[in-house]
């Protein structure tokens, strides 16, 4: 990465399947001046999510404007302020916001952007692009604000090693559920289990059904749906009375052409069972909650975040394919820069002293 300029990703094409290198085009920029009511930011670390391939094809979602091609691709992140001319930011400040891909950007600090104050102490700023930022908080109020889980109650999570699923699992033990995770491998379901998992389904070698059948003869409480596809009509078999689904995400769908079309979800009238679908963004007034809790949790040793951290911007692409090829452990995160002040730190390179 070359500190003297702003390092970009962009669309070289529409992704056909998962993104390959060629989908991507790297292009180097002036560092951006700001101007009255701009602050400057440089860029530590990008979160990496699934909804990014789907930017790239052009879709409008996630409050995002649609991506022609030739554009940088949208993304959220950390980064400091290096020099500020709003009222409300300052030098020195570090924010989570859409950054987008790149290495610096000047921002007007516009509610598109959605720019937070990272105001925790003694833990990583790497925490801003994961746990502590939209995937924990999609994890705390779609787990906490939709499936409404009680003390004893079963809860299954798919793709419960990722991002999302690996806080999900934690905060659905810290609350005293039995939770089953659903994950590819052995080697992710051996995580879940060291995160408090009850028991785990390998639904690349295991039979999610029969496992079901064997694991919650009583039937589900809560299923936090992170894939959708056969997975979710595999679970909607196995609900409880008055069981709660809640619709996180659909990965396994989101390179169909058609949507998979769910059959069997009369079943929620049999059981009287409710599907609650959230978008993270329609609970902006919980986000302060979701980080006091979270934050509380981690320091307690009670959360453990799970990061699969990619170095260096260089390897963005590499790092969106991983989580399409199920390659990815916990939330993906590129480090682009160090934390402040840590080893390897440069803040001062290519700042210009104005
Ligand atoms: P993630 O779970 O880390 O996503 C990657 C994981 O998905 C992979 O490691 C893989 O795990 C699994 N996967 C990939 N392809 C699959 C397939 N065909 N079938 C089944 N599993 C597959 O990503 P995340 O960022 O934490 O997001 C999780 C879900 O939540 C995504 O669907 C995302 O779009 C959604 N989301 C929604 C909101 C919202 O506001 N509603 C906010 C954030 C995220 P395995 O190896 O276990 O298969």
């Amino acid at each position: 990465m070359n500190e003297d300029r702003n390092c970009q990703w962009r669309i070289a094409a529409r992704p056909s399947g998962n993104v390959t290198r060629e989908d991507f085009v790297y292009e180097e920029q002036p560092i951006p001046d700001i101007g009255p009511g701009e602050f400057l930011l440089r860029t530590l670390y990008l979160g990496i999510r699934p909804v990014m391939r789907m930017y790239m094809q052009g879709i409008e979602i996630a409050g995002e404007k649609p991506l022609a091609i030739g554009d940088v691709i949208h993304g959220r992140g950390v980064a400091q302020v290096m020099r500020s001319k709003h009222r409300d930011f300052a030098a020195g400040d570090v924010v989570q916001g859409q950054l987008g891909w790149q290495t610096w950007k000047a921002s007007r600090g516009t509610e598109a952007e959605r720019f937070r104050k990272l105001e925790y102490s003694g833990l990583s700023y790497s925490l801003g692009a994961g746990v502590l930022g939209m995937n924990g908080f999609s994890a705390y109020t779609g787990l906490v604000h939709c499936g409404y889980p009680l003390a004893g109650d079963v809860a299954v999570v798919s793709a419960a090693a990722g991002g999302v699923g690996s806080t999900v699992v934690q905060i659905a033990r810290i609350l005293g559920c039995r939770v089953i995770g659903i994950a590819g491998g052995t080697r992710k379901c051996a995580l879940l289990t060291d995160l408090g998992c009850e028991a785990t389904i390998d639904y690349k070698n295991e039979d999610i059904d029969a496992r079901l059948s064997e694991l919650a003869p009583g039937g589900i409480d809560v299923y936090f749906d992170n894939v959708g596809g056969t997975t979710l009509e595999t679970c909607m078999e196995h609900l409880a009375h008055h069981a709660r689904v809640v619709l996180c995400g659909s990965i396994s769908e989101y390179m169909l052409d058609e949507p998979f079309g769910l059959k069997n979800y009369t079943n929620l009238r049999m059981v009287n069972a409710s599907m609650t679908g959230f978008f993270v963004y329609n609970f902006e007034h919980l986000f302060d909650e979701a980080t006091e809790h979270l934050a509380k949790w981690i320091k307690s040793d009670e959360l453990r975040p799970v990061e699969d951290v990619v170095e260096g911007f260089e390897n963005m692409p590499d790092a969106l394919a991983r989580l399409y090829d199920g390659d990815n452990v916990g939330v993906q995160v590129c480090r682009v820069r160090p934390d402040p002040g840590d080893p390897g730190d440069t803040p001062l390179r290519g700042v210009s002293p104005k």
